[in-house]
């Protein structure tokens, strides 16, 4: 069994995450509950942060808060000195009702609407990292209209193809996202912002995908951009002051997961850095990382309550739990996998091999197929590891269950950081029927 972060067994042999007995904070604020282990989001934060330091390079790491959007974990990348990357309209809404720097605040997407872009201008927030021809076209419109200068970074794709899922790789040609280092669009895309009298054209990004567990592919990128940045130089005595490389560093979903520590992806990112700009003799730029999974990723973890299970002779149990692929999409979105312990079994023997399903009315609503618990009862809290990523900022309504309670967990201390859905919250939206019927109408 593995245990993260600050995650414990007390003495009623219950599992502890942040000091706090989890069957007690199950039962305060009711299931299924996420808990953030607020410690270990800390320690992540500045492990990135420092290896940079220690390397004597300036650089921003910031949070990709697509992973996990609330106003609460956004006061904490902010206390950790994070900046933030927000994906729409709804994220830097959330970041400005954080009151977080904005100058901190980077805007993603490759859609982003002409409302949001005004948005991000009315904020003006630190940086749009513009990903498409259109955008250009959006970003210069609004510069233009307002005399308004923006800081802009290019984004692009390496062609550096990242061995991890096919669905969630974004490093590829064959990507919506970014423009082609490789056919001429990068070279376009800088000669329609580089001296363009509003704009700041500050460098390129790339991020290369997700959930990434070894540093070639990260390398391949950083020397890909930098070639490009050199060419520039060489050719329109254009400097890059910023090159961002993304996110995507692995996390430990499952034993067959070996993720690599903070401090190696960012050493041999810099390192290719380091040498290339001595080589080429280029100013060192600040260098921006994005991780998302791996700040949020293994501190959440999931309280449900197991309820009915069903024996299916010679072949499989189901435990079912009150929640599944509302609050977790990704084992029927991705087939992720994840680890489950019996919360308030600790120290009883995990080997009972059960399918953990959801409650959701999809055949394909199970959470983890095989999961080892200890004698699952009804009643039993169930805790599924390393759901902070992904989980609750992908959560629905669908069969109109209510989104779950999320609580944040730190030295013995503990917050309710999102309330859980009531089913007022439920119909907040709908409007009842105010059409005529037909019959009534003669
Ligand atoms: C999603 C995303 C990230 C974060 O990815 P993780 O795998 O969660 O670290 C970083 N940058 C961009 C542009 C992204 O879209």
């Amino acid at each position: 069994m593995h245990l993260y972060g600050t995650q414990s067994v007390n003495e009623r042999g219950h599992l502890t995450i942040g000091g706090t007995d989890t069957v007690d904070l199950a039962h305060t604020y009711g299931t299924p509950l996420n808990v953030y282990d607020i410690a270990l989001f800390r320690e992540r934060a500045s492990a990135f942060k420092k290896t940079f330091e220690s390397m004597g390079i300036r650089a921003q790491v910031a949070y990709a808060s697509k992973a996990f959007s609330s106003i609460a974990i956004y006061e904490i990348a902010e206390q950790q000195g994070l900046s933030l990357d927000v994906v729409s309209g709804g994220e830097l809404f959330t970041a400005v009702s954080a009151n977080f720097p904005r100058n901190r605040i980077h805007f993603h997407g490759n859609n982003k609407s002409f409302t949001e872009l005004q948005y991000a201008f009315d904020e003006k927030i630190g940086c749009i990292v513009i990903d498409n021809f259109s955008e250009i076209e959006l970003v210069k419109e609004i510069a233009e209209s307002r005399k308004e200068s923006m800081n802009v970074l290019i984004r692009v794709t390496p062609g550096v193809e990242a061995s991890t899922h096919d669905y969630i790789t974004t490093g590829q040609e064959d990507s919506k996202f970014g423009f082609d280092l490789k056919n001429g669009q990068t070279d376009e895309a800088f000669l329609q912002l580089y001296n363009h009298p509003y704009i700041n054209l500050l460098g390129m990004h790339c991020h290369i995908g997700s959930q990434i567990f070894e540093t070639d592919a990260f390398r391949l990128a950083a020397e890909a951009l930098m070639n490009k940045m050199v060419a520039w130089r060489d050719n329109y005595e254009f400097i890059c002051t910023v090159l961002n490389l993304g996110g995507g560093f692995g996390i430990r979903y499952t034993e067959e997961d070996k993720p690599l520590e903070p401090s190696v992806y960012v050493e041999e990112m810099a390192t290719v850095v380091l040498s290339m700009t001595r080589s080429h003799n280029y100013p060192l730029p600040e260098i921006w990382i994005e991780p998302g999974r791996s700040l949020v990723g293994d501190a959440g973890t999931t309280l449900y309550t197991a309820g009915s299970s069903k024996e299916v002779p010679g072949i499989r149990k189901y435990v079912a739990v009150d929640g599944g692929m509302s609050d977790n999409i990704r084992p029927a979105l991705y087939g992720a996998k994840y680890t489950a312990v019996s919360a308030n079994r600790m120290n009883e023997p995990h080997v009972d091999k059960v399918t953990i399903a959801g409650k959701c009315c999809e055949s394909g609503d199970k959470l983890i197929e095989e999961a080892q618990l200890a004698d699952p009862t009804e009643g039993d809290i169930i805790a599924v590891f390393c759901t902070g990523a992904y989980g609750y900022s992908m959560a629905s309504n669908y069969n109109r269950l209510p989104k779950p309670a999320v609580v944040f967990s730190e030295n013995g201390q503990h917050q309710l950081v999102v309330r859980r859905e009531t089913y007022e919250d439920i119909v907040r939206l709908d409007i009842p029927l105010q059409l005529v019927r037909r019959e009534e109408r003669i």
